[in-house]
């Protein structure tokens, strides 16, 4: 029998799931359980590696509708297909996600009373991931009491930053009482690209610099030297940075008063502006998902064409600047679902990055799509690479790690 990792990735209407062996870093069994606590809940399941994203994906699907519909009824669904398939003594420890780990947590943890408690006080910075993350912890802690729980931490990469890359020009007292300070988000797939980017360029992690791009509907970006991150673009929360699909990125702090006065909103309202209904969807005034702006802009539309020049010019500008924090570029490094897939973006961002020593090979960036990752620069430039992320699978190295697994 296998020693497996269970990984948890809790969100407030989701659940997904993973069992990986951690020896030959397979995926045994996947799932995702959606529209938790709404009509219509369901859970699907996957047997094998599972490309990322394939969950929603026509024709791979075994789903099944969730009978009580919230994170219990998934956990006790995830359990009986396990027992069901004999899979269940193969599960030697659960790896959770938690988004914000604040200051407190630097490093992956294994989970205890005072570990809850401090999550539960990160909640305020992410309120609406902390709590869902909690919960997947405190069910998975019910239904696998006498199991190692450990928690990892989107921020915890980026706790090596300087002062001077993480402090806000703002009052001190605000980040010595309110911890208002720059956090940085998705360091586990920033710490697995970066290793995985290392391998690929033959050399040691600690001797390499790196700029990496995580786009997805999210995105960030950071500057990673000798495998420590030295500065990113997300902020306090994930709104900061890049124009993103749904989220602003970086505006101007006096539009948050102007839109208050001139639309009589409250904060909350203007929040809710910047990140639901702003990025990709408010530019293009149709859609925050990538793929369909493509396809709208090939068809002659104006608007999506102009929303994904302004998504790729930001970025590209980010990038540049986190070079500042690097004082030199080894390899731009592109991930997520629009690093890994959009051809169209990563030229509309690399042609503006030729003065950093970056020329695209065209023929190369239109073949890394749909889980072909590779470098995308011709032979004399500085290389970008195509590195598809995987999360779990980090997740579960760090969680083995802990557990004293051997992995
Ligand atoms: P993620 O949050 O990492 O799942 O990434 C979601 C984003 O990736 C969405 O904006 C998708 O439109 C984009 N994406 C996924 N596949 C493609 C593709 N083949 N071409 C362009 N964008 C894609």
């Amino acid at each position: 029998m296998k020693s497996c990792i269970l990984v948890i990735n809790c969100g407030s209407s989701s659940l997904k799931f993973a069992l990986i062996d951690p020896v030959s870093q397979q995926e045994v069994l996947s799932g995702l359980a959606e529209k938790l606590g709404m009509a219509g809940s369901q859970i699907t399941f996957k047997h094998g590696p599972t490309p990322r994203r394939s969950f929603r994906q026509p024709g791979e699907k075994d789903v099944s509708p969730l009978e009580g519909g919230n994170h219990a009824a998934a956990m006790d669904a995830i359990i009986a297909r396990l027992k069901d398939e004999d899979l269940l003594d193969s599960v030697k420890a659960v790896g959770h996600r938690v988004v914000h780990g604040g200051e407190v947590f630097k490093s992956t943890v294994v989970i205890d009373d005072s570990v809850l408690a401090e999550i539960e006080k990160c909640s305020k910075l992410a309120p609406l991931h902390n709590p869902a993350n909690l919960l997947g912890i405190r069910t998975a802690m019910q239904q696998f009491a006498d199991l190692p729980q450990v928690a990892v931490f989107d921020t915890s990469f980026h706790q090596t930053m300087p002062e001077h890359a993480y402090l806000y020009a703002v009052p001190m007292s605000l980040y010595r009482e309110h911890g208002v300070r720059r956090y940085g988000f998705h360091g586990t797939s920033y710490r697995y690209i970066t290793s995985k980017a290392a391998e690929l360029l033959g050399k040691p992690l600690e001797e390499t610099a790196f700029v990496c791009a995580h786009l997805g509907n999210g995105a960030s970006a950071t500057a990673i030297k000798g495998g420590k991150s030295v500065d990113t673009t997300m902020g306090l929360t994930p709104l900061e940075g890049s124009v993103m699909g749904t989220r602003s990125g970086d505006i101007d702090p006096g539009i948050i008063g102007y839109l208050g006065s001139e639309l009589n909103l409250s904060v909350a309202g203007v929040m809710d502006v910047l990140n639901k209904k702003s990025g990709l969807l408010g530019l293009s005034e149709l859609s925050s998902d990538c793929r369909e702006l493509q396809e709208a802009a090939s068809a002659g539309n104006e608007a999506a064409k102009l929303a994904l020049d302004i998504f790729s010019y930001r970025l590209a500008k980010h990038i540049a600047a986190l070079t500042v924090g690097l004082g030199r570029l080894d390899a731009l490094l592109l991930t997520g679902g629009i690093g890994e897939n959009s051809a169209y973006v990563r030229a509309n961002v690399i042609n503006r990055l030729g003065f950093l020593g970056l020329k695209l090979d065209d023929d190369a960036n239109a073949a890394c799509t749909r889980g072909k990752v590779g470098r995308i620069t011709t032979e004399e430039s500085l290389p970008a690479l195509v590195i598809s992320t995987d999360e779990e699978m980090m997740i579960a190295m760090d969680t083995a790690k802990l557990a004293g697994l051997a992995a």
